[in-house]
């Protein structure tokens, strides 16, 4: 289906509500029944009609459908951040004794999850260069049931062998699940690519405005019921009403936002390499990636994230270029309206600061929708400052 579409019609059912453009938001907890039969077999299949928003939601509804169609997945359930996708999605699919193999430096509370939660039910997991197939081929044991996936990742931008890395993981009934933020469905299509599970945090672009948050995720129908019918329910961590019609709103500017966004990142690039202060870049879409011909491959496009280091090793001198911007603010998340940075220094305690590991330098920046050049302008003169 046309994206412009799926953006502005899929899922929308105006008859039923005045023809109005915007959908309503049906901010309601429950839903009645007129007879016993109908609640009963609501009772049997709750993913199969309307009886209690931790389920099903209406408004919520038109939103897993756009987002579906965008994966090209069957399904999709949207939950109220990108963590929570995560969670639903690997617990789902493991049991005591299992093991996982993982990309290595995965999002924060992925390996929060890994390293913390899952050895109390005996699950253990690898972290492996996932850029070569070898080391997937190589860590993988007898009671591997899980591949997690980043691609690509959000620091370093590696990237893993997406189509090779699914069809190991098919010929061993190994499930798969990748992290695609960076892209979005937009730039890159996991599903047509045989992983079993996509999940993108739809608080980066699909929200695009810094104001709410949401994760998704999509597969078949079979597994997201499986998901939908135990973790989704039991935790209750489904998006609700009122940030699903956010999103909803989000969508219709996402392609949009995408191309400006591509567009400028690619002005502030091409800037920041030829800048005498800045030591190296990294963007995947950038002939100087390690990996540049896999991202051409996999990858429509890149958005707004990219890491640099300063040629100074000084930590002080990381703080003061952060510090000097004007504009450009300093903060996680990415994929709103706002230009960001944010070093990796600040995560490290101070006396493990080690200048010679490139890694404790990295500067991320996200770019935003403002106009490059004003961009540019705040970036030199904190450049100009160190
Ligand atoms: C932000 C982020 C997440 C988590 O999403 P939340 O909506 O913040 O829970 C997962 N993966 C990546 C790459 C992210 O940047």
């Amino acid at each position: 289906m046309d994206i412009s579409q799926i953006i502005n019609e899929l899922g929308e059912d105006r008859d039923h509500y005045f023809n109005a453009i915007a959908p309503p938001i049906i901010q309601t907890s429950n839903f009645a029944f007129k007879n016993v039969a109908a609640l009963s077999k609501a009772f049997e299949d709750e993913m199969g009609g309307y009886l209690y928003s931790r389920g099903l939601n209406p408004t919520v509804d038109i939103l897993r459908k756009k987002l579906a169609a965008l994966d090209g997945a069957e399904d999709c359930l949207v939950f109220n951040n990108g963590a929570a996708a995560i969670f639903a999605g690997i617990f789902a699919n493991i049991k005591s004794g299992d093991h996982i193999v993982s990309v290595k430096a995965p999002y924060t509370w992925v390996q929060r999850m890994f390293d913390v939660i899952l050895p109390r039910f005996n699950v253990s997991v690898t972290y492996i260069d996932g850029t070569s197939i070898a080391n997937w081929k190589n860590a993988t044991k007898e009671n591997t049931s899980f591949y997690y996936l980043e691609s690509p990742n959000s620091w370093d931008f590696a990237i893993q062998p997406i189509r090779e890395v699914a069809e190991l993981a098919r010929s061993k009934g190994i499930v798969t699940l990748i992290d695609n933020s960076y892209c979005t469905p937009l730039y890159q299509k996991p599903i047509e690519m045989g992983i079993d599970m996509v999940m993108q945090t739809a608080t980066k672009y699909i929200g695009g405005h810094s104001d709410t948050l949401g994760g998704v995720l999509c597969g078949s129908h079979t597994m997201m019921k499986k998901i939908f019918d135990s973790e989704y329910l039991n935790i209750g961590s489904g998006i609700q009403p009122f940030n699903a019609w956010l999103m909803i709103r989000g969508l219709r500017t996402l392609p949009a936002r995408i191309e400006r966004i591509t567009k400028s990142t690619a002005t502030v690039v091409s800037f920041m390499k030829q800048h005498p202060k800045v030591e190296s870049l990294i963007f995947p879409l950038d002939e100087s990636f390690p990996q540049f011909a896999l991202a051409k491959d996999q990858m429509k496009g890149a958005c707004g994230l990219f890491t640099f280091t300063l040629k100074t090793g000084k930590r002080d001198s990381i703080v003061q270029f952060c510090e000097s911007l004007k504009h450009i603010m300093m903060a996680v998340s990415w994929g709103g309206h706002e230009s960001l940075v944010i070093p990796k220094c600040a995560g490290i305690p101070m006396a493990e600061f080690d200048t010679s590991n490139r890694e404790h330098r990295y500067i991320r920046m996200y770019v935003g929708l403002e106009d490059p050049q004003y961009l540019i302008a705040d970036l030199e003169q904190a450049l100009n400052s160190i």
